[in-house]
Order: structure tokens, then sequence, then C-alpha cells
């Protein structure tokens, strides 16, 4: 997407804007399963939850990917896109046992991480194939919000109660089809990653029926130059020849499978806002934007750096700018940044903002969520509409006098 295509984008469609470019994600597909070339029977399943948007569902549903739900509503969605129910995976965490069955009956492959509902579904159901998440108690890297692997975590199933969970798969007689862990996002070093397959790999041998192995995500993206980023190549070369020698030895067809979220989609897109003021105080020189914490929280959240450029003035002397939003909370965007010089009226172009950026956007201090528009096909098509007020008002009710 050049600035042009981008500055167009908020003549036609205003600011903030979101804008995904569907290139970008289809050449991340093609790089992972390119990758994995030597595993004959490859899944990947989309993590919907870093980007929801219908129209993008239907871009992946196109390269062939499959989806990974969290919660009914991402089903709903995924159904709603057009994918059967058999090309989806629900993995949530700390979620009731009437919406794991709800799902489940939607002909949903579900997924179960913890003892308690594990005992409670296969009582019930014990003819409906369950895949189980391990927690192999290993830590790939990346921020501790975003770590899930490690001894205090909340997620899946620790390895030190297998003996648990085979006694309770004994007694219920249940089906296990699929074992699954998701380490956390932010995978800095493979064979750390390797070493936890290895575990998953001791554990599928516990087990007789599966159909597959399912190895989560946590592929790293660059955010900015020189950052680390998966080396998924090395990655399919060592995981893809280990896989296919348990596959060989475990005697029966197995599908490898991913569910990537951010890897998929985080640099397809840009969040195009506005500059309101430039403010200059005693120590800095502020950018204001017309967007906040409310749109894009990443950076609060997790202190994720997104690179800004302004698209207004790309070839302008670089200044140092804290680019802030209009909220009225400190919502630091960046500190201290290198920026082409910044005028009031300018565009401001932030990178990385196709993950967890519009999904986790909200109506706080009564601002309209924005816009989603996709570059697709050489065009720009708009896939959300602002927010407008009677979105704001639409489920209010007022208390008549
Ligand atoms: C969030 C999530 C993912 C996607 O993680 P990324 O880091 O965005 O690739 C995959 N699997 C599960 C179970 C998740 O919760």
């Amino acid at each position: 997407m050049t600035n042009k295509d981008l500055l167009n984008v908020v003549k036609n469609y205003g600011s903030p804007v979101y804008v995904y470019d569907a290139d970008t994600i289809t050449a991340q597909y093609n790089r992972l399963t390119n990758a994995f070339k030597s595993v004959k029977q490859l899944r990947l399943n989309y993590a919907v939850k870093a980007l929801s948007n219908l129209s993008i569902l239907q871009h992946l549903k196109g390269l062939g990917s499959g989806l990974d739900t969290v919660s009914i509503q991402e089903v709903q969605l995924g159904l709603k896109a057009g994918f059967t129910p058999d090309r989806i995976i629900f993995t949530p965490n700390g979620v009731s046992l009437g919406e794991i069955e709800e799902v489940a009956a939607m002909g949903v492959q579900i997924n179960i991480d913890n003892l308690s509902i594990l005992e409670q579904f296969g009582t019930k159901h014990p003819e409906t194939p369950v895949c189980i998440r391990i927690n192999p108690h290993v830590m790939a890297g990346g921020n501790t919000n975003i770590s899930v692997g490690h001894i205090d975590s909340k997620f899946g199933i620790s390895i030190h109660q297998l003996p648990h969970v085979l006694r309770i798969v004994e007694n219920t007689g249940m089906n296990i089809n699929g074992i699954h862990m998701h380490t956390g996002s932010d995978i800095l070093d493979i064979d750390v990653f390797v070493y936890a397959t290895e575990i998953l790999f001791e554990t599928a041998k516990q087990f007789s029926d599966l159909t597959f192995i399912d190895f989560g995500s946590g592929f790293k993206v660059p955010y900015k130059e020189g950052d680390i980023e998966t080396n998924i190549e090395e990655l399919g070369e060592k995981l893809g020849k280990r896989f296919n020698a348990f596959a060989k030895a475990y005697k029966k067809p197995l599908t490898l499978t991913f569910e990537p979220g951010k890897f998929l989609v985080s640099e397809s897109g840009k969040f195009l806002v506005q500059v309101n003021v430039v403010k200059q105080t005693t120590s800095t020189v502020f950018a204001q934007v017309d967007s906040g914490f409310n749109h894009l929280i990443r950076p609060m959240l997790y202190g994720s750096q997104h690179e800004i450029h302004n698209i207004s003035n790309p070839n302008g002397r670089e200044r140092f700018y804290s680019v802030v939003g209009y909220i009225c909370e400190t919502d630091t965007f960046a500190n201290n940044r290198r920026i082409a010089e910044i005028s009031e009226g300018d565009i401001l172009a932030f990178d990385n903002a196709g993950a967890y950026c519009f999904t986790m956007a909200s109506n706080y201090n009564s601002r309209y969520r924005p816009a989603e528009v996709l570059i697709k096909g050489g065009k720009a098509h708009l896939i959300r509409k602002r927010e407008t007020f009677d979105d704001l008002i639409a489920n209010q009710v007022l208390i008549e006098e």
C-alpha cells in the first residue's frame, strides 16, 4: 500500500481508519505453508481474535485456512463468513460447560484446557471427540501478559497432571482425538519451542486415537528495524522433520496444526490518524491525534512499539515527537520518536496494526470505533462503517418517569 493509497482511504472514509492489505495476508499464509511443505497434512487455523472482520475471515477461507476460536460468538462469526463447522476449532479458556456443549453441538472441534470440564464433559458426552490443551511449562519468550506457558499460568492442563487426564479418559471412555499447546506470543528461540514440542510428542504417545497435534502459535513478527522475528523457515525445517518421523512411528495419519493470529495479519494493517494539535511543552513536542487507547491499546497494555510514519510529509526533516491521543487519561502511543516533521492536519500511519488492534477497540470517552477498509484486487473496500451516535445508544434503555 503506497502513501497515496493510504491518503486516498482517509479522503474517502475519514480518520481515524484501519486499512488492511489482502496481499500481505496471502503472502504470510503462503510463507508458513511453504515452510512446512514437507508435512503432508498441514492445517492452519487462523486465530479469529486477532482480527475478526467477516471480510478478513472470508479472505482467509479463500486461502484454505481454518479458524481457531475462543468464544461461541467467534464460532458464529466463522459460520457467518462461510466456514463449515469442521473447519473450526474452539480453544477457550475458563468458559462454562454450557458454552462448550453448545459449540460441540454445532459440530465444531472442541479443545478442553482444565480437568474439571474434561471430567464433566467426558461423563456427559463420551462419544464427542475432544482435543486437550497441555501446558508444557516452557516459556519461549515475550511479555508476561502474553506468555501462557509459565508455571502459574491459567492456560492449559499442566503436563504434571497427565496421570489425572489419563484416569479421566479411562473412567469416562471419552475419545481424545487431538492434543494441543499454545505457549503464548513471541517465540524468540526455535530450539526452546522445539523442546516444548518434544513434551507434546511424549504426551501424544499416551493416546492411541489422535488425528491431529496442534502446536498453537506465538510466532513473533518484526515491529521495527532490527527486531528479531520467529525464523519460520528454520522452524519448518526442524519441526517438520520431527513431526514426520513421529507420524510415521504413530502409524495413523496425523495432521500438524497451527493457529496463527498475529503472524498472518499483523503486518497487513495500518492505522491512520490525523494530527489535531502540535503542542510544544518545556520538555517535548507532542503530536496529538484524533484517537487514543480507545482505538489502539497495545502500546499502553503491552508496551508494543508500533512504528509511526508521517505520510503527509514523508520526506520532511526528522524531529522528535511524543505521539499521544485525545483521551482524558495518559494515552501515549510513542515517546520521543523520530518522525518526519509534523504539522497540524497531517496523517500519521501506525505499522503492524492488523492484529489485536481493532478487535480491542472500545467506545471509551464515547467515541466511535473507526471504519475498516480492505485493499484487495487493487481496490479499496469499506468492510466496516465508522460507528454513529445511534450505535452508541443502541442498547441503552431510558427509564420512563
Ligand atoms: C491468541 C491465540 C492464538 C494466536 O496467537 P498469536 O500470537 O496471535 O499468533 C493461538 N491460539 C490460541 C489458543 C490463542 O489463544
